[in-house]
């Protein structure tokens, strides 16, 4: 009869462990290290972007500490150029064509209408660095926290808000777009000729394709209104909460809408409940 040693064991997985724990010290320096120069890169990337701050180190100094000062106020042309070119923390560019019905010219097709719309390819998040808000609703680390802030500010002043979305998949897109279109009974053989393009564009109307819904990044929310749950959301006072003066509670938690009101062509029909997190940073003088 063979006897194992139960110490003899333990003791060798012991060593084993310990010799990976050593390897992983030189790669945690490097990742750390590595870390290290991308925030560099970014916060230059960050003062480039905003001429004030290319001043000398002094200048820029006094810049950060006025920077927890005044909210900007921002048009909607603005809120606009912000939540289109600010550089999503955690997120590379859906590069490649992800593939909607398996026909091509039936894709590209509907891409050429959905970038006539004003839909955009968006980010999709490098890393799985994902958090749970509540409900299986997932966002990007850095917008978690703020959101749950947001909620608590909200009902302190006894206005109950929630998602209805968060971070989406681009699989998940592409589900939720041939759904709409297997109910419009649009065969993909025949989009490619152009003929039914008028009826992809109403679907486009409230369904973004794989690769263009803001929800990919991350960092965007479909906002619930708790308390007046059948109405129209820009009517609730969860919207009248968020949006007054210039969006001012939103943004003291870095969100900003995504449809503000005097901005067109961006994809979607306007969606006042959808916000999207760019820090406090990028909304503060
Ligand atoms: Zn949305």
């Amino acid at each position: 009869m063979r006897v194992i040693n139960p110490k003899k064991r333990e003791t060798q997985s012991r060593a084993k462990k310990t010799s990976k724990f050593l390897l992983l010290i030189p790669a945690v320096i490097i990742l750390g290290a590595a870390f290290a120069v991308f925030k560099l890169t970014q916060s230059d990337s960050t003062a480039s972007d905003t001429p004030a701050q290319t001043q000398s180190a002094v200048t820029q100094n006094i810049q950060v500490a006025a920077k927890k000062g005044t909210l900007k106020t921002f048009t909607g042309e603005e809120f606009k150029n912000l939540y289109n070119n600010f550089a999503y923390p955690n997120t590379a560019l859906i590069s490649e064509k992800t593939p909607i019905t398996d026909n091509e010219a039936a894709d590209d097709k509907i891409r050429e209408v959905a970038v006539s719309r004003g839909y955009q390819l968006r980010g999709a998040p490098v890393t799985d660095a994902f958090v749970n808000v509540g409900k299986d609703y997932e966002l990007q680390q850095r917008a978690a926290q703020p959101w749950l802030d947001m909620v608590e500010a909200a009902k302190a002043d006894g206005i109950s808000i929630g998602l209805t979305a968060a971070y989406r998949s681009a699989e998940d897109q592409k589900t939720l777009f041939l759904g709409q279109l297997n109910n419009s009974g649009i065969s993909p053989q025949a989009i490619g000729t152009g003929y039914y393009n008028a009826q992809i564009s109403q679907i486009l109307r409230t369904t973004a394709i794989p690769g263009y819904s803001r929800h990919h990044t991350g960092y965007t929310v479909d906002i619930a209104c708790n308390d007046m749950p059948n109405s129209s959301f820009e009517f609730t006072n969860c919207f009248e909460w968020l949006s007054a003066n210039n969006y001012e509670h939103a943004k003291k938690f870095g969100w900003i809408p995504s449809y503000p009101k005097g901005t067109e062509n961006q994809g979607p029909d306007p969606e006042s409940w959808e916000y999207v997190w760019v820090g406090v940073d990028a909304v503060t003088e």
